[in-house]
């Protein structure tokens, strides 16, 4: 029988221990950890992941803050912003929230980010440090399938893991992660120019979609018995649905489960662990900055 891998339950679950050392951190006279956001611009996505960010920090006793601009802001104005981000010390970090508009220079905002209160990965150094297996804040969605994994009980070592995607914030780093020796897996990346790609895609143990197309992996892609891990999210028009659209994924699930050990669903699957990860990312910042001010 397939296993349906519950991200909601197993964010729940870290977001519950994360509460728990928030009140006792409270409780001792410490004050609570902060993330900051800044977003600028109208895109709906963008602004309902915000949204979500303010509500979980809240969830679990953090501190959040958003600074939110107009789509026609001045270049200036975001680097300013993460300048007093970045000497804040009751800031624990920060995301920058894409996309920015294209007046904002993405080389001018990365040379201004801090490595240290970067929650997303966004800086080389922190990069750099995850290619080398350093600590550092790992991006916080392969953070999300990397628990997902482990808190799942899904082995990684000695398996064939195929990455599905290559992008900066999703596919390498997630192929980074997978190769390190704490999970030990083989792999194998995938992209829009990789040949016979459900043979290649076949070869896995672990499949873990990143590709951004709805329901494009269907049961052709997907070995007997793999895990499938599903990173896509899409809104589909669905006039069947009250709402007018569905959720799905890249991966065509109710063809693609039957086959699985072990599959993720969407909604319910790696976005949930996205957002825990991105906590976990702001109290560790947090506990090192306590740390440094201790000194
Ligand atoms: P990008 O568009 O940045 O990257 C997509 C990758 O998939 C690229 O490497 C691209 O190849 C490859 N690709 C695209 N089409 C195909 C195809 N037909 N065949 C093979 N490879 C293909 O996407 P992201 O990495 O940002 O996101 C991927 C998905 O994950 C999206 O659905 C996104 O919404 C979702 N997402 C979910 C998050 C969550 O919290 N659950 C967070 C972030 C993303 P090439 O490099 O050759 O162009």
């Amino acid at each position: 029988m397939t296993t349906i891998i519950d991200g909601k339950a197993i964010a729940d679950t870290i977001k519950t221990e994360i509460a728990t050392e928030v009140k006792n951190l409270l409780d001792k006279g410490q004050r609570a950890p902060h993330l900051a956001v800044i977003i600028a611009g109208e895109d709906g996505a963008a602004l309902s992941y915000v949204n979500s960010i303010e509500k979980q920090c809240k969830g679990v006793g953090y501190m959040a803050s958003v600074y939110k601009f107009p789509a026609e802001v001045k270049e200036h104005d975001i680097l300013a912003t993460i300048d007093f981000l970045n000497t804040d010390s009751e800031i624990d970090g920060y995301i920058i929230q894409m996309p920015l508009p294209k007046q904002v220079s993405m080389d001018k905002v990365v040379a201004h980010v801090d490595p240290k209160k970067d929650m997303d990965c966004f800086h080389p150094v922190n990069m750099g440090n995850l290619l080398l297996g350093n600590d550092c804040f790992p991006p916080a969605t392969p953070y999300g399938v990397m628990e997902l994994l482990r808190r799942g009980n899904v082995e990684t070592a000695g398996k064939n893991c195929v990455v599905l995607g290559r992008s900066n914030i999703v596919g390498k780093p997630l192929a980074m992660m997978l190769l390190q020796k704490n999970a030990n897996a083989t792999v194998t990346v995938c992209h829009s120019r990789t040949k016979n790609l459900p043979q290649m895609c076949r070869r896995a143990d672990i499949l873990i979609v990143a590709i951004g197309q709805p329901e494009m992996i269907t049961a052709e892609y997907v070995k007997e018995n793999a895990t499938v891990i599903d990173v896509g999210i899409h809104r589909i028009p669905d006039e069947t649905q009250p709402k007018g659209y569905k959720v799905c994924g890249d991966v065509k699930f109710n063809e693609v489960a039957p086959r699985c050990e072990a599959i993720t669903p969407v909604p319910g699957g790696v976005g949930s662990m996205t957002m825990a990860c991105l906590l976990l990312n702001t109290m560790k910042s947090y506990k090192a900055q306590l740390a440094g001010s201790d000194r």
